[in-house]
């Protein structure tokens, strides 16, 4: 390596090192490797995936496996991650999701795409995953939706209306009729890209009469199935706006979509010693631990509410001998005000996973809001 070339490397490598550069401009995954000279942002190896997609606009290198030359250095210098993101993400809406490295590749791409190619969040309107209309506040298109019995996809045609607060399904593209009305303030919306072997796989969860319910679709388009999805929380936060006028914008936000806290199989008994231990797929939504039969069922078997420690809930470690119907042995116990219930788990490492995830959510307070569904937990049971 030539002595000009190795000083280069170095002024590339400390240059990563200033300000907004120490995390991948698109997904704020920590000490990005690689960098576009064309965008002038550092990148994770991840998104710089993703850059190679877009390679008319965007041109990647690695810090330190690639040669730099000097104006690509000057030009990294001149702009660089903060001045970036005050350009390319002058005008996100407030409700628009921000993906993260933990988040699944049509949330990441579609953003970069947004940011980048469609300029979306350079100007002060345009798609940014609001509905369509701005005046109507109305969202309408079709959507594969996961048929509750048969598990076949078939073409819906939904629409999310901001006015009533409501997204609807309807079985033919010119029926009257819809076949279930929603309500936006129910919703949870998640990309479930491996439980639905769908690269654009949207679960969207709901409660109706206190209980939940999933719709699984998708649409083969990326940029469609993310504007729904930010479609769904735009509706959702002018929606809580009004509903909720003394509440922030940092409560309301963060009863947008998120991600489940965790999923997976368990084994679950009922409350008789003799009942028997059943596999069961967990799906836990804050402090709503739903299970079910099967991961991409339409409604929970049933559902157990986790308060906090200083209203009566506990979870414990137990052991469980092998002398019931359970064939896994690591328990968990988890003691609410009215039953314990009794979980076993295939290995300590997942059972170390789950206990933590619920000795964290109880040991949160609870609101008035969540002592509200609290109640209602106690009154179905
Ligand atoms: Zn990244």
């Amino acid at each position: 390596m030539s002595g000009e070339q190795d000083w280069n490397k170095k002024s590339v490598k400390i240059l990563s090192r200033k300000g907004g550069n120490t995390k991948c401009a698109d997904c704020g995954e920590t000490d990005p490797q690689w960098a576009s000279y064309t965008l002038g942002v550092f990148v994770c190896v991840t998104c710089c995936g993703i850059h190679r997609n877009i390679s008319e606009i965007s041109k990647v290198k690695s810090l330190t496996m690639a040669k730099w030359d000097e104006e690509q250095i000057q030009f990294l210098d001149q702009h660089g991650n903060d001045a970036a993101k005050a350009k390319y993400e002058a005008h996100v809406p407030i409700h628009y999701y921000r993906p993260t490295h933990t988040d699944c590749h049509v949330l990441r791409e579609q953003w970069i795409r947004a940011k980048y190619e469609r300029k979306q969040f350079m100007k002060n309107e345009g798609a940014d995953g609001s509905p369509d209309s701005k005046e109507t506040g109305v969202k309408e298109g079709t959507l594969f939706k996961r048929g509750r019995d048969n598990g076949q996809y078939l073409a819906r045609k939904f629409v999310l209306t901001e006015l009533d607060g409501t997204l609807k399904y309807f079985i033919k593209s010119d029926a009257k009729e819809p076949k279930a009305v929603i309500k936006i303030d129910s919703i949870n919306a998640t990309f479930q890209p491996e439980k639905m072997k769908h690269n654009h796989g949207l679960q969207i969860t709901y409660v109706k009469d206190n209980k939940a319910r999933n719709l699984f679709v998708y649409h083969n388009d990326g940029q469609e199935i993310v504007s729904w999805f930010n479609a769904i929380r735009a509706a959702q936060f002018h929606y809580m706006k009004v509903a909720f006028p003394t509440a922030n914008d940092k409560e309301i936000l963060s009863r947008l979509p998120r991600n489940f806290l965790k999923e997976g199989y368990m084994e679950k008994t009922g409350p008789k010693p003799t009942d028997a231990f059943k596999k069961r797929w967990f799906t836990l939504d804050h402090r709503r631990l739903m299970y079910y039969k099967d991961p991409l069922d339409a409604f929970a078997k049933g559902e157990v509410f986790l308060g906090s420690t200083e209203h009566g809930y506990q979870v414990k470690a137990e052991i469980v001998p092998n002398s019931y119907s359970n064939i896994w042995n690591y328990g968990i116990s988890i003691s609410t005000p009215d039953r314990t219930y009794l979980f076993t788990c295939e290995s300590e490492q997942d059972r170390e996973n789950w206990l933590s995830v619920f000795k964290k959510v109880i040991s949160i307070p609870m609101t008035v809001r969540e002592f509200a569904v609290e109640a209602q937990f106690k009154h179905r049971s």
